[in-house]
């Protein structure tokens, strides 16, 4: 995380510089979500024109049912995939897999976390809780013929040679998309090993699965959006591919697929972006940076969230897509010191979402307001019960002092299991000097 924030820091070292930048993010970001359903469709026709197929989903389930259904009409068994957050989300894997279809991850770090069998641990880097000897003893174990080393430089070369066949041999390739441009129907996506382009280019059949919010309006929305996004990601000032895809291989090609498709996936977005007030969720351009700077996901590792998008994004975005009633827990993992808020390179407010999430989970829509999946499931009457008395003792200052001298007297009887906090503690000696003094300052001369 150091090295991650050490070369974020180099690219944006003028905050001034800084901040213009992301003001002109965040406006093109709320500008294309005020627009969003006319957007839509305006890139639904604009792929139709290019020759792309455009398949809406609203779950997971009719996600990986077009996927299925795409590769049954090739007779593909096969799949490579590039890195994709939103077919994770889908859980694209192990859904082909449970119908005979083998997808395999040809991102490094995703191919590494695959054999594995495990999910990633970032969005961007998502073997970064592997160390270079696990990942030699997982080639050993699952590459046949393959010695163990920790030799990075091997290991890199020994996961290009075996993905290599693989691209020449699968007959379907799956990508995610960073930005859809509506106006030309051009899907965006950018890389740094080449396996997306390998994906996207040699098998005939390209399919791109993406969240319905990464539409922009303009090719021109793209540039400022990918120069946050590469710079607040890995440090870099440019990534070394971004692809603009506009449609299949034409008559006279070399190259490219024969058949493009695009899935577009809600998953609880529509829920985010009817109610306003948790729109800016969708601003996210998934660079990761909030998960580098968070003290949270730095001492616990992405694994421990235990969803697909881990950090202060995951926080934010997984409860509407997966309800609030399994990630109430979530919005709570947060100190709100606010170092997500200082780098997001789109300024989402994630601080203020966290605690507008935290008071769904706890009480019911305010009337006329349609309630988010799950809310008011972490409602609890008695902890309700005791902080409504909390405030009313705190607005009657001789009654609070003498519950403190009461609660002081009764350390004594505190059961020795739950003892051991005002055991080692001695009583304040304001309280014990003052309460006399503290009544007559409270109630004046
Ligand atoms: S919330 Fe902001 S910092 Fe975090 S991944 Fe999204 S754009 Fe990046």
């Amino acid at each position: 995380m150091d090295f991650l924030q050490g070369r974020r820091a180099a690219h944006f070292g003028d905050r001034a510089e800084f901040e213009r930048l992301r003001g002109v993010g965040e406006a093109i970001r709320q500008y294309s979500l005020a627009r969003l359903p006319e957007l839509l469709e305006q890139l639904e026709s604009s792929l139709t024109a290019a020759g792309v197929h455009v398949h809406w989903a609203r779950t997971p389930d009719e996600a990986n049912a077009l996927f299925l259904a795409i590769a049954r009409k090739h007779g593909g068994t096969r799949m490579v995939k590039g890195k994709s957050m939103v077919s994770e989300e889908i859980e694209l894997n192990h859904a082909m897999a449970a119908q005979g279809v083998n997808c395999l991850e040809t991102d490094m770090g995703e191919y590494i976390v695959q054999l594995a069998g495990e999910r990633p641990s970032h969005i961007i880097m998502p073997a970064i809780h592997k160390t270079k000897q696990q990942i030699g003893k997982l080639f050993q174990e699952h590459i046949d013929g393959v010695p163990y080393t920790d030799d990075v430089d091997t290991l890199v070369a020994t996961g290009r040679r075996v993905l290599r066949d693989e691209f020449r041999d699968a007959k379907i390739g799956v990508s995610g998309v960073n930005f859809m441009v509506a106006e030309t129907g051009t899907l965006v996506l950018v890389e740094n090993e080449g396996n997306g382009r390998m994906c996207t280019t040699v098998p005939d059949v390209h399919i791109a699965i993406t969240g319905i919010e990464k539409v922009v309006e303009k090719l021109e929305h793209v540039l400022p959006l990918f120069s946050l996004l590469t710079r607040s990601a890995t440090g870099q000032a440019v990534s070394t591919y971004l692809n603009l895809i506009t449609g299949p291989r034409r008559p006279g090609e070399l190259d490219g697929p024969r058949e493009v498709h695009l899935v577009l996936l809600d998953n609880g977005r529509t829920q985010a972006f009817r109610d306003t007030a948790f729109r800016p969720t969708l601003q996210c351009i998934r660079c990761g940076a909030c998960m580098n700077h968070c003290p949270v996901y730095a001492r616990i590792g992405g694994l421990a969230y235990g969803t697909t998008y881990p950090g202060p994004i995951g926080a934010i975005i997984s409860p509407h897509l997966l309800g609030l009633e399994a990630t109430k827990d979530l919005p709570t993992a947060s100190s709100l010191c606010g170092a997500c808020v200082e780098v997001c390179p789109v300024g989402i407010p994630i601080t203020e979402l966290l605690l507008q999430l935290r008071r769904a989970a706890k009480h019911e829509a305010d009337p006329g307001q349609a309630p988010l999946v799950g809310q008011a499931t972490a409602m609890d009457w008695k902890e309700a019960w005791a902080w409504r008395s909390w405030a009313w003792l705190n607005e009657r200052p001789r009654l609070y002092l003498l519950a403190v001298a009461l609660g002081r007297r009764m350390r004594a009887f505190t059961p020795p299991w739950q003892g051991g906090w005002t055991r080692h503690r001695s009583p304040l000696r304001l309280a014990r000097r003052g309460l006399r003094d503290r009544l007559r300052d409270s109630t004046g001369p």
